[in-house]
């Protein structure tokens, strides 16, 4: 698998380090360091490349509200991770002229970790929860009333002495992301004024963001390289980023430049294992082994378990691509490879 590692020969050690993978949209740690391009996320709506239909309804949203001087209705975005979900969170609070504040569901474990966080809020501010649809249910019933009435219901005390509290909050607005639109129990979903799907972006618009950041880093890609970055990017500005990085390590240490040409990705992505398609070593292992299944429908968790892998991670970061490009079907009885994806594997020469 080609990971960020100096140790990219090491087929099967890497494959073991998943939460690595070049091509996992994911966020991994590198994405997060001070060293990298997230300094350029895009402030305004219209620096945002793509997602047009998303962006004017959510130019008029913003308009409206700030013409009503109101904060923006709950929004609910939800898409693949590394699409721009934190992005748009923090433009959104930025074209409302106010904060954004950001959590995690998974961190707020406890009532007065969502209690603390609402209080904390100022009239007008934005509460961007990620992955959303992991709140445990006592935080969930709280939100409950304060997105619908700016309000917190709680229960102080016990037993006979439980008394019910009720405090006021600052109009504020919710912004959630999730991954996963279908675990949302109904009762938020429906809290949420508008809820928007945050599509794959074009090799087109990837292309746009990659000579954007490419021009931010002083890195001088011609058309037909940002183009060949932008194709294998599965779609998703974080990879395509992500990838513009190795490159540009690549370029600068092995090189000794800042002018990339197609010759200069394809020896870069090569040394990671990537390959034109933009599938890595744990892709090609995936499609091998369901071709040497004989052609037949095989069950998620079989693949899981002949990978050494958790079914989880193949279904929502493997599988969705290979989909995307035709390599693979999902049928009752299981995972098939398509004709595309078998003469793809069959042409390549990995051993597994
Ligand atoms: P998510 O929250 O959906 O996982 P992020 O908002 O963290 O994704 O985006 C991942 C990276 O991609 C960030 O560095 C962000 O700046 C960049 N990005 C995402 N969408 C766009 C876009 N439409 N235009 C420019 N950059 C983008």
């Amino acid at each position: 698998m080609a990971i960020i590692s100096s140790n990219i020969d090491n087929n099967d050690q890497s494959l073991r380090k998943k939460d690595l993978r070049l091509v996992d949209s994911k966020i991994i740690p590198e994405d997060k360091s001070n060293n990298n391009l997230n300094f350029a996320r895009p402030g305004t709506l219209q620096e945002f490349i793509g997602q047009e239909q998303l962006k004017s309804s959510l130019r008029i949203a913003i308009d409206a509200s700030t013409y009503r001087k109101e904060p923006l209705e709950h929004t609910l975005l939800y898409g693949q991770p590394g699409l721009g979900k934190t992005t748009l969170a923090f433009l959104i609070a930025n074209e409302m002229n106010t904060k954004c504040r950001i959590a995690t569901a998974p961190a707020i474990e406890r009532p007065r970790d969502i209690v603390g966080l609402l209080l904390s809020l100022k009239e007008g501010e934005v509460l961007f929860i990620d992955e959303i649809h992991r709140l445990n249910k006592l935080t969930e019933e709280l939100l409950y009333s304060a997105m619908e009435d700016f309000r917190l219901d709680l229960t102080v005390g016990a037993n006979r002495g439980a008394r019910c509290r009720t405090i006021n909050l600052p109009r504020f607005t919710l912004i959630g992301a999730t991954t996963k639109l279908a675990s949302i129990s109904a009762p938020l979903r429906d809290r949420f004024g508008m809820s928007q799907k945050i599509e794959f972006y074009t090799p087109d618009e990837l292309k746009q963001i990659i000579v954007n950041f490419s021009r931010l880093i002083n890195l001088n890609l011609n058309d037909d390289a940002s183009y060949n970055l932008a194709r294998i990017s599965r779609g998703t500005p974080r990879l395509a980023l992500r990838l513009l990085r190795r490159v540009r390590d690549y370029a600068q240490v092995v090189k000794k430049t800042n002018v990339v040409s197609v010759n200069v990705i394809r020896a870069a992505l090569n040394s990671y294992q990537i390959d034109e398609k933009g599938l890595d070593a744990f892709d090609r292992k995936y499609l091998s082994f369901l071709n040497n299944n004989n052609n037949n429908a095989t069950g998620l968790d079989s693949i899981a378990a002949g990978l050494g892998d958790n079914s989880s991670m193949l279904e929502s970061v493997v599988e969705p691509y290979l989909i995307q490009i035709g390599f693979l079907t999902r049928t009752p009885r299981g995972r098939l490879l398509t004709a595309l994806g078998k003469k793809y594997i069959e042409s390549k020469n990995d051993n597994f």
